[in-house]
């Protein structure tokens, strides 16, 4: 009886111990991350301790949807090109994102509804911050030029992702700014079924001269994915998301 209560005693002592032992450990690793300087090891840790905001990347159309075609160039194919751009660059700020689709190849059956329903899923599935869709835009009349924005302009967040991305892509020197529309005035399903701010970027018009030359350049291209993933960090940094320290 009295050696197994020694017994207790003495695993007792032990279990103090090594509780001891990793509250010291925790103090230490806690000191090491947030007082001292940062460091490359601290960096990795903290990497890991914070979680990172992702965006979800929607390239237009692909697979069997070719989306618009205007003299043998397809919306699909620069849309994915955009979109992976944009993609880089925000890897490059270290800040995460997923791909509805990152090749020619789509994961559903060819079908347009099905299409956008599996979109919207990812997304709303994702535990994302913000979905972008890139697409290309056409006209009837095969007059169109410039750039435009289609939002859920009611939702604040939204409206500000929207603006955010607006504001810079302005700056580009060639583009005509169609502004921001309004999602109500012609629902759009990937952005009418998300739950997630989410903004709907139609990149330029394939029928258009100035347009097509523009974005089928792979520099422009570079170009205007920076513009957008500067309005998508600000967008993070506004909803703070995102640590203004963010490269
Ligand atoms: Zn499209």
């Amino acid at each position: 009886m009295r050696k197994k209560r020694k017994r207790n005693n003495r695993i007792q002592h032990l279990l103090k111990i090594i509780c001891l032992e990793l509250v010291v450990i925790v103090l230490l690793l806690l000191c090491f991350v947030y007082i001292l300087p940062r460091n490359p090891v601290s960096e990795i840790i903290l990497d890991f301790i914070e979680e990172k905001p992702l965006v979800v990347l929607d390239a237009g159309h692909g697979g069997y949807d070719v989306g618009s075609e205007f003299n043998g160039v397809y919306e699909k194919n620069i849309t994915l090109e955009i979109t992976k751009k944009v993609g880089e660059e925000l890897e490059r700020r270290d800040i995460p994102v997923t791909y509805t689709r990152d090749s020619d190849h789509v994961d559903w059956p060819s079908d347009e509804l099905q299409d956008l329903e599996e979109r919207v899923h990812i997304s709303n599935t994702s535990g994302a911050s913000l979905f972008i869709s890139i697409h290309t835009n056409a006209t009837e009349t095969k007059d169109g030029q410039g750039f435009e924005i289609w939002a859920k302009t009611s939702d604040e967040q939204t409206e500000k992702l929207a603006e955010n991305i607006e504001q810079e892509v302005v700056t580009l020197p060639y583009i005509t700014d169609r502004g921001i529309k309004d999602e109500q005035t012609s629902p759009l399903h990937v952005l009418h079924y998300n739950e997630l701010p989410a903004v709907l970027i139609e990149a330029g018009f394939l029928e258009s001269k100035e347009d097509c030359e523009y974005l089928l350049v792979e520099e422009k291209q570079t170009e205007f994915a920076k513009e957008i993933a500067d309005g998508i960090e600000n967008t993070l940094k506004d909803m703070g998301v995102l640590q203004d320290d963010v490269k």
